[in-house]
């Protein structure tokens, strides 16, 4: 299966898709507002946030720098706490090693807690294709595996729900008649989510960060499920992507600063689960296995890139939340699992370039993901790199021919004067109250959804000269 949901997505139909419906635009409004203040005041509340921000880059890029080290010491970690580790180079992989691990452990019911990773190598079908019931345990995730949907954003899934909506999909997935007020539909999850933890003897998890010195996978979850899916069942699997690995003990409280703020504002999330190796004697809970699945699934490739920095993502969706893109199409009409500007990195870059020509184009490139990003990444050179790629490609012959005219009435100034004085006569004409409700050839595509501003009666040389005399 290709990383991409959709083997032929359609970003600009979905988009259009999204922009036209009231209750979507409501959703995304609301939860990207509530969500970029809470990244602000998280980041404010820091006297040092900057530096601390520039540190937790500084590591990840060390740590990038000398992985295969820090993964093998990993390794060695795990095993010497009787841990497994299982290396998978693609998402089929994966999935079959994952699949023989519950074969092999005669796993019938599987308890999941939050994992891009997992939704990465869509694990899910797997799994059941092989006799495993799989539940989502994370409430949001819960919603939209009963719904059939994807999730539409890295830490809040089922922002494109409402209230009405979940209770719509809940009663008809449980046959029962469901109020649509928030409490009871949490007291319905814990109810049914209970359940299945109760019954699971596999729990599967992704790992927020995996410490290479002791062994340690760190989850950070909000909900508490993360906890109950890694000690209730006797198996426990971690699917991880092979750029989650830090290198000591000591950096870790570094990004555990930053990932909460960056997400919601909050100085630390609700619940975080450190866990090293399955349950050891004299301890009172844990898994009796404990796998780690390291995931390359195109990683190691984009090392050797100048993408080398879209690895340092620590997956908190702040640059989602500040996209003034995302904030209006939401994540579905990215068409891949990991949506947003770093989504429009990362889909390209583990998929390919050419089977999402609009990603990189998806950005105004204004910065604000960048600015809201805990490691300071530098998403808009990135775009831009992966759009210079799809040029280098394939520029098509009408680009060709603008860019030689531009470059051609730049190269003389007299043709830039000239063309300048067509342009302001052609547009005046057409403008009413200083705004044109339609530009004609390429600029029609900006005033089917908005006005633009008439140019103005004079250019600036000529109001410059006017001064002057
Ligand atoms: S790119 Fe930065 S802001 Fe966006 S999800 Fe990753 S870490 Fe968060």
């Amino acid at each position: 299966m290709s990383y991409a949901q959709h083997e032929h997505h359609d970003f600009l139909g979905a988009s259009a898709q999204a922009l036209a419906d009231p209750t979507l635009q409501q959703a995304l409004t609301r939860l990207t507002d509530t969500l970029l203040a809470g990244n602000r005041r998280g980041y404010a509340a820091l006297a040092d946030s900057s530096e601390l921000r520039d540190h937790a880059k500084r590591i990840k890029e060390h740590s990038l720098a000398h992985l295969d080290q820090y993964l093998e010491q990993l390794e060695a970690s795990v095993l010497k706490f009787g841990g497994k580790v299982h290396w998978a180079a693609t998402a089929e992989d994966a999935r079959r090693i994952v699949v023989e691990i519950a074969k092999k452990a005669n796993c019938k019911h599987a308890v999941k807690s939050k994992s891009m990773t997992s939704e990465e190598i869509h694990l899910n079908p797997a799994l059941e294709q092989a006799g495993i019931e799989v539940t989502e345990t994370d409430f949001g995730e819960f919603i939209i595996q009963v719904a059939g949907e994807r999730p539409s954003h890295l830490v809040a899934p089922a922002v494109h729900h409402t209230r009405e909506s979940i209770a719509r999909v809940l009663s008809k997935h449980l046959g029962e008649q469901l109020a649509d007020d928030p409490k009871s539909l949490a007291m319905v999850g814990r109810r049914v989510l209970r359940e299945k933890f109760r019954q699971a003897d596999m729990g599967i998890t992704g790992a927020n960060f995996a410490v290479a010195e002791t062994g340690t996978i760190v989850l950070v979850t909000n909900e508490g499920n993360g906890r109950l899916t890694t000690t209730c069942p006797r198996v426990h699997v971690a699917i991880m992507g092979i750029e989650k690995v830090i290198p000591r003990f000591i950096d870790l409280p570094v990004f555990l600063k930053l990932l909460a703020r960056g997400a919601t504002g909050q100085t630390l999330s609700v619940y975080t689960t450190l866990i090293t190796g399955p349950r050891q004697p004299g301890e009172l809970d844990g898994a009796e296995e404990f796998h780690l699945v390291l995931l390359d699934n195109g990683r190691s490739k984009v090392l050797a890139t100048p993408f080398r920095e879209s690895l340092q993502c620590i997956r908190c969706g702040a640059c989602l939340n500040a996209c003034p893109v995302y904030r209006r199409i939401g994540g579905h009409a990215y068409g891949g699992v990991y949506s947003g500007p770093i989504g429009s990195i990362l889909t390209p870059l583990y998929d390919s370039v050419a089977a999402n020509p609009h990603l990189p184009h998806a950005s105004s490139l204004c910065g604000a993901c960048q600015a809201a990003c805990p490691v300071k990444i530098n998403i808009p050179h990135m775009l831009i790199g992966l759009r210079e790629l799809q040029h280098y490609h394939k520029p098509s012959r009408w680009e060709r021919w603008a860019y030689g005219l531009w470059s051609m009435v730049l190269c003389r100034p007299w043709a830039y004067r000239w063309a300048l004085w067509a342009a302001r006569l052609l547009l005046r004409r057409n403008a009413q109250n200083g705004w044109l409700s339609q530009m004609p050839g390429p600029g029609a595509e900006w005033t089917k959804v908005r006005d633009f501003p008439a140019p103005a009666a004079k250019s600036f040389r000529e109001r410059w000269k006017e001064l002057e005399s």
